[in-house]
């Protein structure tokens, strides 16, 4: 039976996949989450084709029709402002300079599009799914590196004047390698919190500590890439590995001074950790404990608890929901509070 009434469709573009949702217009999930290939390097024509049958898809398992969907929130992995894309690591050239908003918009009758960054949709997301909260929230989700956003009371996301803002991985920690030298960041700068908190640091952490004389026996020690025996250092931390423990707890803690200085400048009362780096079950406590160890060295006490009320916590660490479909459901949830 057709369904009556608006929708919004929200579309994670991913390096490989899209995945696709469906919102009706009280913001709930409407029937399954689509994913498709992304196509992202063979031009953005091409993901645009793979969109179109993720929505003819996503409308046929709820049978509406395609002019029910009254908006399209959509995220790209790259820094992106009004539409266009700004540089791009994994994208097909031409993403970048076109307005692919605009585009995608045009190709579909003129349906009304948001665009933003991946990183941004996917602090959406949390803020989507915690329908009881009402305050904004800064998502901080170390992996590969680390990604940030800052949605604002209200449910918006704070992107900045050009679309470059929350950067978080590139703002600078007061902290030294053992030998006084700043670690190197991928972006090029030195000391920058993304090059303690997330996996690349992690590798470079394991190669350090392994070298060290008294590590010399340690079992990870067998030969085997830095790579693996990063990917394998969480299982050691959860096992009591004290070396491990320790790499894990200087990440955690140094994340916690990044948020200090974060939570000073934006005050956002939530804050929502993310991302591969942690997310193990039955390791993810321990992490966030550090991280709070962190937290409480750097952060004055008003951001811990209120002088007024010292029952209230003035800022709470949560991880993220972490669901497959949660930074699709952001955008979704963005173009209802946009276009609906
Ligand atoms: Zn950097």
């Amino acid at each position: 039976m057709a369904e009556n009434g608006s929708y919004f469709a929200g579309l994670d573009i991913g390096g490989t996949t899209v995945k696709t949702v469906l919102v009706d217009e009280a913001g709930d999930l409407a029937g399954e989450m689509v994913e498709v290939r992304s196509q992202v390097k063979d031009g953005y024509e091409a993901t645009f084709g793979q969109l179109e049958l993720a929505l003819v898809q996503l409308t046929a398992n709820i049978g509406i029709s395609r002019e029910q969907v009254c908006g399209i929130g959509m995220d790209v992995p790259a820094p992106s402002s009004d539409g266009v894309i700004w540089a791009q690591a994994n994208l097909a050239p031409d993403w970048v300079g076109t307005n692919v908003r605009d585009c995608f918009s045009q190709r579909l009758g003129g349906v009304s599009v948001y665009m933003t960054n991946d990183g941004n949709a996917a602090a959406l997301g949390e803020y989507a799914v915690r329908k009881k909260h009402h305050g904004g929230l800064l998502l901080v989700a170390p992996g590969t590196g680390l990604g940030g956003g800052l949605v604002l009371p209200g449910g918006r996301a704070y992107e900045g004047q050009n679309g470059l803002a929350l950067e978080v991985g590139h703002v600078s920690v007061p902290h030294r390698e053992e030998n006084g030298e700043l670690p190197k960041c991928s972006c090029g700068l030195t000391g920058c919190l993304e090059a303690w908190v997330s996996l690349m640091a992690l590798r470079r952490r394991v190669g350090i500590e392994l070298a060290k004389t008294e590590n010399a026996g340690h079992p990870l020690n067998d030969g085997s890439t830095v790579e693996e025996k990063a990917f394998r250092l969480r299982d050691f931390a959860k096992a009591g590995d004290e070396l491990a423990i320790s790499i894990f707890r200087q990440q955690g803690r140094i994340l916690g001074y990044g948020l200090a200085d974060l939570v000073r400048v934006f005050d956002p009362g939530l804050v929502v950790i993310g991302g591969g780096l942690a997310e193990t079950v039955g390791f993810r406590d321990d992490y966030l404990g550090w991280v709070m160890e962190g937290f409480e060295e750097r952060a004055w006490p008003v951001y811990l608890r209120s002088p007024i009320n010292p029952e209230k916590e003035t800022t709470q660490f949560e991880w993220a929901s972490g669901g497959d479909s949660s930074a699709a459901l952001g955008v979704a949830f963005s173009a209802r509070e946009m276009f609906g």
